[in-house]
């Protein structure tokens, strides 16, 4: 791997731009997030969106573009030998009401998808819109359905069709983190605890086994689950169990002989899935009888990623943000590119408690922010020419 170079060991800042050079970056990116917001791009239907960035990215100079189905790479030609993958998805979640527009405030866009994430895809596509000045290879992926299914998701369908568009030496997903990086990821598993018993009628329940009555010690169990606190990297992963789901009985008069319940398990990165899923069964296992029929099954698991720290990029990257790191306890897809062997990390604008929320807002500072440190990270001048999108010599406005 090759390090990055020349990197800002110190916090990214404005630096050298002057106060009516960051006035004009802000506006720009308000803009541009106000123009995707107002692209409706709820999953399954991206092609809008995909549409409009395709046409971006195609317009950049510098840029190679593939459009597979609804995802957009972009990649710069090599440079130095580096190249650091800059990730998001063109998504939503549904409207949590009907019609809801989009709201341009002075310093901030609200609006379905502000913060999670067309904030973000807005730093990504100004920064595309300057990689002839980065001082490494970049490529741009923009991808589809990131927020249903892990089976529908786009990045993991590229990672198997077409690994070559995303390789790279270290990869960011732009996902709402607050300006901070959220290292790695946890992973999630969803296992089914079925409970047997034995049929009886309700008169005389001595006679059978009731299995609804048999969840009750282990739902405590669960309740009160002595969850790992795994530090990593300085990063503390917690560990969670918890029901989510539960189903059972026969009918009115008859002691059930059946429960289920399904349970949601996020684990710490030091563990594999199949070391998490070991680990789970023997401490659900106390609770379980064979003679009656007890089992449990595995209905999906998603690995976690490692904090993958001591990459120099993503070192490099938590340099540039001026603050601690902290541990990423969703799963996000940082756990595709490290299936890669990609270090990966999350870090971009917005604050994460508002994503998927009733009004996503996001604000200019923030969107400031996350540009300078991704600029900073991949060597963008703060200044000049290398900030000014039109390039040296190129005279007019801004092509996009
Ligand atoms: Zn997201």
């Amino acid at each position: 791997m090759t390090a990055p170079e020349p990197l800002r060991a110190e916090p990214a800042s404005e630096g050298l731009m002057s106060g009516a050079e960051a006035e004009d970056l802000g506006e720009r990116l308000l803009e541009r997030t106000a123009q995707l917001v107002e692209v409706a791009s709820v999953s399954h239907q991206e092609a809008e969106l995909a549409d409009l960035v395709e046409a971006e990215v195609r317009g950049m100079a510098d840029l190679g573009v593939e459009r597979i189905g609804d995802s957009v790479v972009a990649r710069s030609a090599d440079r130095g030998g580096a190249r650091l993958v800059l990730a998001g998805h063109l998504d939503t979640v549904p409207p949590a009401v009907e019609g809801l527009g989009i709201e341009r405030l002075p310093d901030a866009v609200a609006g379905l998808g502000a913060v999670d994430m067309k904030g973000g895809l807005a730093v990504l596509l100004e920064l595309a819109c300057r990689a002839a000045h980065a001082r490494v290879g970049l490529t741009f992926v923009f991808y589809a359905c990131e927020e249903v299914a892990r089976e529908e998701n786009a990045l993991g369908r590229l990672a198997q069709e077409r690994p070559d568009l995303l390789e790279g030496d270290a990869a960011v997903l732009a996902e709402p983190t607050g300006g901070v990086v959220e290292a790695g990821c946890q992973g999630t598993a969803r296992i089914r605890v079925t409970l047997g018993g034995r049929r009886a009628h309700t008169a005389r329940p001595w006679t059978g086994v009731n299995a609804v009555h048999r969840m009750a010690p282990l739902l405590a169990r669960i309740s009160g689950y002595p969850g790992r606190r795994v530090r990593l990297d300085g990063c503390e992963y917690r560990e969670q169990l918890q029901a989510v789901a539960v189903q059972g009985g026969a009918a009115a008069n008859v002691v059930p002989d059946l429960a289920q319940l399904v349970l949601n398990h996020r684990f710490a990165p030091d563990r594999s899935p199949e070391e998490a899923l070991a680990a789970l069964e023997a401490w659900v296992e106390e609770d379980l009888q064979t003679a009656l029929g007890d089992q449990l099954e595995v209905l999906d698991v998603a690995p976690a990623a490692p904090p993958h720290l001591a990459s120099p990029w993503l070192a490099a990257l938590v340099a540039a943000t001026g603050q601690a790191p902290r541990a990423k306890l969703g799963w996000t897809d940082v756990a595709t590119f490290a299936g890669m062997g990609v270090p990966a990390a999350n870090f971009g604008p917005g604050d994460p408690r508002l994503a998927h929320g009733p009004r996503e807002v996001v604000h200019r500072d923030e969107l400031l922010h996350a540009f300078w440190v991704l600029g900073a990270l991949v060597g963008l001048p703060t200044s000049g020419p290398g900030l000014d999108p039109r390039g040296p010599g190129e005279p007019g406005p801004p092509r996009s």
